[in-house]
C-alpha cells in the first residue's frame, strides 16, 4: 500500500507526482545548455558538496541520530568522512578522469588514431536508500556530477529527518538547476521512474530491484542496481580466534547494528569449532558494548516500527528452534534489538531465506570447512563473501569459486574504503559498479572516436571487386 510523502516541519511543499515530467524536461534543458559538461561546472558542485559537508556537518550527524541512534562516531567515520573522501579524490582525479583514453588501432583502419572519449549521458537518476542516507545519496551524486549529469536525487523516506535536510542543502550549496533532491515514497517514485532519465542508479532490496529495471526498461534507460543479499562469513578454524572475532563482530553490529548491505549475514563454520567462535564473539560483544548491549550508546537502533516487526518475527523462530546462544532481548518502544547469535538454524528458516538487515546472526555448521564454497554458491550471489582463514589453498579455491559481488579475505567490510576497487553486486546482488572512477565511469557512456586523415585511400576497398581493380 501506497506510504503517504514524507515532509517534516512542513518547509517545503511535498513533491507533486504530476511535476515529474517538467522536473525531467528542466534538467535535460540545463544540460542541453552544455553548462554541466564543463570541468568549471563539475568542479564548483564538487566544492559545493565539501563546503555543505564542511559547514553541516554538525546538522548532518543531527539527523543521522535522529533517524537511526547513530552513534556520532560512526555516523563521522562511515557517512560524513566517506563523502568526504569521495568528493576530494573527485577533485583530485577529475582532470585525469576526464581525458580522452587512447586505444590502439588495426590494420584495417590504417593509417589512424582512436581514443575513447567519456561524455556524460544527460539527466539522470539517484534512487537510494535509509542505512546509510547520507553516503549513499551523496556519493553516486558525486559521480553524477563528476561525469558531468543533471541529477535528480530521491532520498529514502525511511530515514526522513536526512531526507528533509538533503534537500535543503541541495538548495542551498548547489546549481539547482542540475542538481536537486525530490523527496517522497513510493507513489513519488513511481511518478518519476515513468519518465525517460539518461541513467538510473537504484540502491536497495532486489525487489525493488526488479520495479526499477522495468520502468527503465520501457525507455531502454540503463541502471546500476546496488543490491543486498546475505553476505556469508567462512571461520576456518586455524585462525586468529580473537582478531576474527572482532572484525566480525565490526562487520555487524558495529556497522549500523547488522543494517547494512555488506554487514555479515551468516556464519559458516565446522561443528567442531563453532563453539570457540561463540565464546570469542560473546566475550567480544560483552567488550565492546558492556554486559548490557541493550543499554550501550555505541549501537544503532533498528530503523522502524516496521523493520522492528520484521526482525521480531524472524527473532521468535528461535522459540520454534531453540537455537539462541548469545543476546535475544529486545525492545519495541527504543527499537532495540540486542546482538544475537543462533547456532545450527535449519537451512529451510526464515532467518536462512531471507536478509536480515540487523542485529541477528545465524551460524550453520559444515562438516568440513571447505563444503562452505557449495553451500554459498547453492544460494543467490551474494553482495560479499568474507573469509577467514590461515590456508592458502582454501584461500585460493574461496577467491576462484565463489561467485560474489566483492571479497575481503580475514577482514570484514573494508573494501568499501579501497576507491580503486570497484563497489557492486553481481546476480541477485546487483549490476555496475561505483566509487573512485568507477563512479565516473557508471554515469559516463565511453564514445568510439576513430580519427582518419584523407591520405592512402586505397581503391582495393572499394568496389567493383575485379582482379583491375584490387591490383593497386
Ligand atoms: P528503502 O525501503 O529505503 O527503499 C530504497 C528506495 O526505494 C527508497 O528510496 C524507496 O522510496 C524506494 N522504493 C521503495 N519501494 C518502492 C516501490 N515500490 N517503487 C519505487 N520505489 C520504491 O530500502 P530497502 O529496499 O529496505 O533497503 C534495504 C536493501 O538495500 C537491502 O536489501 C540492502 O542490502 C540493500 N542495500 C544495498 C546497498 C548497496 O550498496 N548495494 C546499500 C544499502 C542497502
Amino acid at each position: 500500500s501506497a506510504i503517504p510523502p514524507v515532509m517534516t516541519e512542513g518547509k517545503k511543499q511535498p513533491f507533486d507526482a504530476n511535476e515529474a515530467p517538467s522536473l525531467v524536461k528542466e534538467l535535460k534543458e540545463s544540460f542541453r545548455t552544455g553548462r554541466t559538461r564543463s570541468y568549471e561546472w563539475r568542479v564548483s558542485q564538487l566544492k559545493g558538496i565539501e563546503k555543505m559537508v564542511e559547514e553541516r556537518e554538525k546538522d548532518i550527524s543531527e539527523a543521522l541520530y535522529k533517524d537511526l541512534s547513530k552513534p556520532e562516531f560512526e555516523a563521522f567515520v562511515s557517512e560524513i568522512a566517506a563523502v568526504k573522501s569521495s568528493c576530494e579524490e573527485a577533485l583530485k582525479e577529475l582532470k585525469q578522469w576526464m581525458k580522452p583514453e587512447k586505444a590502439k588501432t588495426s590494420m584495417t583502419a590504417y593509417p589512424s588514431s582512436a581514443e575513447i572519449v567519456s561524455e556524460p549521458l544527460g539527466a539522470v537518476l539517484v534512487i537510494s536508500t535509509w542505512n546509510y542516507p547520507f553516503l549513499l545519496s551523496i556519493d553516486p551524486v558525486i559521480g553524477a556530477i563528476a561525469a558531468g549529469n543533471a541529477v535528480v536525487l530521491k532520498p529514502s523516506e525511511i530515514a526522513p529527518v536526512t531526507s528533509s535536510l538533503l534537500s535543503e542543502l541541495f538548495e542551498e550549496y548547489l546549481d539547482s538547476s542540475a542538481v536537486r533532491v525530490v523527496e517522497g515514497a513510493v507513489p513519488e517514485t513511481a511518478a518519476l521512474l515513468e519518465q525517460k532519465w539518461d541513467k538510473i542508479f537504484y540502491t536497495g532490496s532486489p525487489r525493488v530491484g526488479r520495479i526499477v529495471m522495468t520502468a527503465a526498461a520501457k525507455h531502454l534507460t540503463p541502471v546500476v542496481l546496488e543490491l543486498g543479499g546475505k553476505c556469508p562469513v567462512v571461520v576456518d578454524s586455524d585462525v586468529d580466534l580473537q582478531v576474527t572475532a572482532r572484525r566480525i563482530i565490526a562487520g555487524k553490529w558495529q556497522l549500523n547494528n547488522g543494517q547494512a548491505c555488506i554487514s555479515v549475514d551468516y556464519i559458516i563454520a565446522t561443528k567442531d569449532f563453532a563453539p570457540k567462535l561463540i565464546d570469542a564473539l560473546r566475550n567480544g560483544i560483552e567488550e565492546f558494548f558492556g554486559a548490557d548491549p541493550m543499554e550501550s550508546k555505541y549501537i544503532s537502533r533498528i530503523v522502524s516500527s516496521n523493520h522492528f516487526s520484521r526482525l521480531e518475527r524472524l527473532l521468535d523462530e528461535y522459540k520454534v528452534f531453540n537455537k539462541i546462544v548469545v543476546g535475544g532481548q529486545r525492545n519495541q518502544k527504543k527499537l532495540k534489538i540486542a546482538p544475537t547469535i543462533f547456532l545450527d538454524v535449519p537451512e529451510d528458516s526464515q532467518l536462512m531465506q531471507e536478509e536480515i538487515f540487523g542485529p541477528l546472526l545465524p551460524i550453520i555448521t559444515v562438516e568440513n570447512v571447505k563444503d562452505s564454497i557449495d553451500l554459498i554458491n547453492s544460494k543467490p550471489e551474494p553482495l560479499v563473501a568474507y573469509l577467514f582463514t590461515n590456508n592458502q589453498k582454501l584461500r585460493n579455491d574461496f577467491v576462484q569459486n565463489v561467485s560474489c559481488g566483492g571479497m575481503v579475505i580475514n577482514d570484514t567490510v573494508l573494501h568499501v574504503t579501497v576507491s580503486s576497487l570497484p563497489f557492486g553486486g553481481v546476480g541477485e546482488s546487483g549490476m555496475g559498479s561505483y566509487h573512485g572512477k568507477f563512479s565516473f565511469d557508471a554515469f559516463s557512456h565511453k564514445k568510439a572516436v576513430l580519427y582518419r586523415s584523407f591520405s592512402g585511400d586505397s581503391p582495393v576497398r572499394y568496389p567493383p571487386y575485379t582482379p583491375e581493380n584490387k591490383k593497386l
